[in-house]
């Protein structure tokens, strides 16, 4: 489980989940542990036993998109988090264009070998210049449609720090293959929303090593011109 210090308070820890290792995180305010699950797609037993080594209050649980490997274990957290708190635990996030792939997760989940994960709706559906709050900490919202028509991607201003699902990765992109998926719109949202945040924002992404936004813009073959 590597962790990060993005922000002397914001504190990262990632818990690799389902059989595609997607990058789940436990995101949080060091001062007042206080904080969020982001992308908790399956193996819940795992992620609520490192929410407790890390003595992390779960205040909601963000979705960058709904791909089951990023969305199977949300309503099962959902669920033990709020039974174990006695108050709710809101699902936010994705955009709302993802919600036909989190009603399909227990069939796509079954389809690669990973049964058992449950359909899930947002409590609050995500667009363009909405704020999230990790404790007292405020991550920005940004549309980035490509991979799947609701991806959004969470930006930490001040830290220089986001967390982009499966929109870019270190040395590649997302797939847009699967349903709804376009590839001139993610190629956009790369250059027209992320890159230009600034070259010093450290990523962490769905899958893989965190990279830096500068690193992809002068490295990334999907993203350098001839
Ligand atoms: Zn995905
Ligand atoms: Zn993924």
């Amino acid at each position: 489980m590597p962790d990060s210090a993005p922000e002397p308070r914001l504190r990262l820890a990632v818990v690799p989940v389902t059989p595609l290792e997607q990058n789940c995180a436990v995101i949080f305010d060091e001062v007042t542990h206080r904080g969020a699950v982001t992308d908790p797609g399956g193996d819940v037993a795992t992620i609520r036993r490192a929410i407790g080594d890390l003595g992390v209050t779960v205040e909601r649980i963000l979705l960058t998109h709904g791909h089951f490997d990023h969305a199977g274990g949300a309503a099962d957290l959902k669920v033990l988090l709020e039974r174990e708190y006695g108050r709710p635990v809101p699902i936010e996030g994705p955009h709302r264009d993802d919600s036909f792939l989190l009603e399909r997760i227990p069939e796509s989940g079954a389809r690669w070998g990973v049964p058992g994960l449950k359909a899930v709706a947002s409590d609050r559906w995500l667009d363009d210049g909405d704020r999230v709050e990790v404790g007292d900490i405020a991550f920005e919202v940004i549309h980035c449609p490509g991979h799947s028509p609701g991806s959004v991607v969470f930006f930490q201003r001040e830290a220089r720090f986001a967390i982009v699902g499966d929109v870019l990765f270190a040395g590649s992109i997302g797939r847009t293959d699967l349903p709804r998926g376009n590839h001139a719109d993610l190629i956009a949202s790369i250059t027209d929303k992320l890159l230009p945040l600034g070259d010093d924002v450290g990523f962490l992404p769905g899958h893989g090593p965190t990279s830096t936004f500068g690193a992809e813009r002068a490295s990334n073959p999907f993203l350098v011109e001839d």
